[in-house]
């Protein structure tokens, strides 16, 4: 049976960190949060990180813009944050209304202050190993895995998904540790290859969005399991993976709720300690 590997847990430490830092501040650090019209998700969103700043003494500021917000206004608002020397970084709440691109709006958020790590500035350095703020998920699914305590160097791993946000950084950070890096995508599973390469996979990370998609008996025995995706069936949350199943097969498994999840929330408090240093 494997061991499960909870955000919770592995968060402690990192939390820890972040507190001390704050501790030795001049004055709270400032984290402004933009969130353009009602959206039940990114209600959800603000309110985690609203309790996780509150818990490490750092301020959240929030604010709400109107459902029209044209994208110059937002891009407007953001560089009058930027230029706001009190605050240290700077977070677009997701979903976004139709009206507005995320990845145009990624470009105008201050380097030093995209505590998201999806500025193409800060994307880049990934390339060099030289970012100081990861996005937020794939720093996180990178803390569980070095949590198992195993060394990715050689190993086979398998990225299910290759979205901006979670499956392409990722796969540059594993490749970073000289993991030999398989990224699947719909490409894969259309050629009917996915179940080859999950089942080849020492250590298995998917990040879809699609309940069931990887069956518990493709895992490998004594696989790593990571499972980054939050799927609302009736009324429970599940991930990609077939988790009852899988379970027996893995020797380390994410819980969906409790796994990916809170770290995710701790990533970005981090990269918010980061970007003070970079404005100090
Ligand atoms: P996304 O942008 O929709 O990306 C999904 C990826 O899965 C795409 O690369 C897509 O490929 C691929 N895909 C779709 N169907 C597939 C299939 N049948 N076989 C193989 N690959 C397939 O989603 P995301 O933002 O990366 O999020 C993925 C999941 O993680 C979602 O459930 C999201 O809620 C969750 N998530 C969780 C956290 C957390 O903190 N726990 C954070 C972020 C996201 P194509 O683009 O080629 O179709």
């Amino acid at each position: 049976m494997a061991k499960l590997l909870e955000g919770k847990v592995v968060a402690e430490k990192i939390k820890e960190g972040i507190k001390r830092h704050v501790e030795d501040l001049d004055r709270k650090p400032v984290l402004a949060s933009i969130q353009v019209g009602e959206n039940a998700g990114a209600a959800a969103y603000v309110k985690s990180q609203q309790k996780a700043a509150e818990a490490l003494g750092i301020e959240y500021q929030l604010h709400k813009l109107e459902v029209d917000t044209s994208e110059d206004e937002l891009i407007e608002f953001i560089q009058d944050l930027n230029k706001d020397k009190f605050i240290n970084g700077v977070i677009v709440q997701m979903p976004l209304p139709a009206q507005i691109d995320y990845k145009k709006i990624s470009q105008f958020i201050a380097p030093e202050k995209d505590v998201e790590g999806m500025n193409p500035a800060n994307i880049g350095k990934i390339i060099f190993g030289k970012a100081k703020m990861l996005p937020c998920t794939a720093a996180a699914v990178m803390e569980l895995i070095n949590a198992t305590g195993v060394d990715l160097y050689g190993k086979e791993v398998v990225v299910v998904g290759h979205s901006e946000i979670v499956g392409k950084p990722l796969a540059l950070l594993l490749l970073d540790k000289f993991a030999t890096v398989t990224v699947c995508h719909i490409g894969t599973s259309k050629a009917g290859k996915l179940e080859e390469h999950v089942r080849a996979a020492e250590i298995l990370v998917v990040a879809v969005g699609k309940a069931g998609l990887i069956p518990g008996d493709w895992v490998k025995e004594g696989a790593i399991v990571i499972d980054v995706g939050i799927n609302r069936v009736g009324d429970k949350i599940v991930g990609d993976v077939e988790f009852e199943v899988a379970e027996k097969k893995a020797s380390f498994i994410t819980p969906v709720p409790g796994g990916v999840g809170p770290l995710t929330v701790t990533m970005l408090m981090h990269n918010l300690i980061e970007a003070t240093k970079l404005q100090q």
